[in-house]
Order: C-alpha cells, then sequence, then structure tokens
C-alpha cells in the first residue's frame, strides 16, 4: 500500500528506529506515547483492520503476542504488567489503517479504557 504510513515503515521509505524486527513484525515506539513504555507492534503484511485478518494471518498475529511478552521482558515491565490492546475502526479510535498492537506499560492503568 503506497499511502500506508507502516508500509512505508516497513519498505525503508520513511525511516524510523525499531525495537524489533523480523521477517513478519517490526515493533517502534510510537510517536505520542501514552505510558512510559507504549510500542507498537504491526506485521509487515498490510492488513488494514482486524476485520480484514484472516486464516492465514493466525500465525503472524499469535507471533505479536510472543513478541509483546519478550519486549516486556526485555525492557523489564513484565512483572510489574502491562497492556496489549488493537482498536478497530472508528468507533474505537483507530487513525493508523495498517493493523497494529499497542503495547503499553510502566504506569497502573484503569479499566475500562475511554
Ligand atoms: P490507533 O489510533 O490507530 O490505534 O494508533 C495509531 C498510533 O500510531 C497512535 O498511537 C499514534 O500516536 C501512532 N503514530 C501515528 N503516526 C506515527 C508516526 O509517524 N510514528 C510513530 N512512531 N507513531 C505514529
Ligand atoms: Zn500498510
Amino acid at each position: 500500500m503506497s499511502d500506508c504510513l507502516f508500509c512505508k515503515m516497513v519498505s525503508g521509505e520513511i525511516d524510523v528506529p525499531k525495537v524489533y524486527e523480523d521477517d513478519d513484525l517490526i515493533a517502534i515506539n510510537d510517536i505520542n506515547p501514552q505510558a512510559p513504555f507504549h510500542i507498537l507492534i504491526f506485521p509487515q503484511k498490510h492488513i488494514s483492520t482486524l476485520n480484514n485478518i484472516g486464516e492465514a494471518d493466525q500465525q503472524v498475529v499469535g507471533r505479536v503476542f510472543l513478541t509483546a511478552k519478550q519486549i516486556a521482558v526485555e525492557k523489564e515491565f513484565d512483572q510489574s504488567g502491562y497492556r496489549v490492546v488493537a482498536n478497530c475502526l472508528e468507533a474505537a479510535g483507530q487513525t493508523v489503517f495498517h493493523i497494529h498492537f499497542h503495547l503499553l506499560g510502566g504506569r497502573q492503568m484503569s479499566w475500562p479504557p475511554g
């Protein structure tokens, strides 16, 4: 997707420091952090919303959570606790239409989210 922000980060057209990268996933620091740790984990493959994931994506989506845990361990907020959340479409506040999972940690969080 030529006009997709996260695809441009995948291709290198937009240079962004990576927290983590492998053949399937990228993780970056959020530009507008909502917690001391706020990392976005997304597949290299363009998928616009959670409504568009399919059977073929289940391995990469599952690996998002393993990657989230691994980053939490590395940054030492795994034991204090953290949140992994994905927003789907407008009512949930999705603003970038390439699926991504927010990994938030380093502070006390409340529930329910706003
Ligand atoms: P959403 O609102 O779609 O769930 O999350 C999109 C996230 O992407 C937001 O938290 C926003 O701060 C982040 N974001 C938007 N543009 C950029 C950017 O250019 N660089 C980075 N690192 N994060 C971005
Ligand atoms: Zn994309």
